[in-house]
């Protein structure tokens, strides 16, 4: 079991993303993201690009299928370790991911709904210099960086599409916790913590 083949699984603004980016770069191995994956292919024009194309193109979701053609074929090219991030989002992808490449350590960050909500609520951004920071006043309205009155809140727009995402999340990926843990690979770490000291925690883990 290679512990350098690594998945990353969190809940939608868990800051899944920074943290994978973080450990892929320490690890010195790639981070699989299906969806820079599959702009990739579909730059490239490969087939499994054109594929998955003609599913966007039509306002279709991209089947697992094609998906796991895709995933199937970046992993030839990658086996000396990865790291995998938003994949694998369904039991059946899980399932296909286990016969092509065995992961070795799975990682989930574990967030509440109401701290997601909470983060989600308190972003601004500023229309002047454009900066994403957290406001711990909700009605701020200056930016810390450029100091103008420019900060807003696209937090009604967030929010609802936050919440169709988090129920796909418990739906599909949640039963992933079980699958992994019954395979004895899963680590759940707390995920409320800052940035920092949720990445030397997964450091701790990959290390241990
Ligand atoms: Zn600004």
């Amino acid at each position: 079991m290679k512990k350098n083949n690594v998945i990353l699984l969190g809940p939608p603004a868990s800051g899944k993303g920074t943290q994978a980016r973080r450990l892929a770069e320490k690890l010195g191995i790639p981070c699989l993201g299906t969806g820079k994956l599959l702009r990739l292919e579909i730059e490239k024009g490969s087939e499994v690009g054109l594929e998955a194309k003609s599913y966007i193109d039509s306002g279709r979701y991209v089947p697992d299928e094609t998906i796991l053609k895709m995933v199937g074929e970046w992993l030839d090219g990658n086996s000396e370790g990865w790291l995998m991030d938003g994949f694998p989002r369904t039991l059946k992808q899980a399932e296909t991911l286990q016969e092509l490449a065995r992961p070795g350590l799975v990682i989930a960050l574990d967030v509440p709904r109401e701290a997601l909500e909470g983060r989600i609520t308190k972003r601004r951004e500023c229309s002047s210099c454009g900066v994403t920071i957290a406001v711990n006043d909700l009605s701020e309205r200056v930016c810390p960086e450029c100091g103008e009155e420019a900060l807003v809140s696209r937090a009604d727009d967030a929010l609802e599409s936050f919440k169709v995402r988090y129920q796909n999340y418990e739906e599909l990926t949640v039963p992933l916790f079980d699958y992994y843990r019954s395979l004895g690979i899963l680590n759940v770490v707390d995920g409320t913590k800052s940035p920092g000291d949720v990445f030397s925690e997964i450091q701790t883990i990959v290390e241990g």
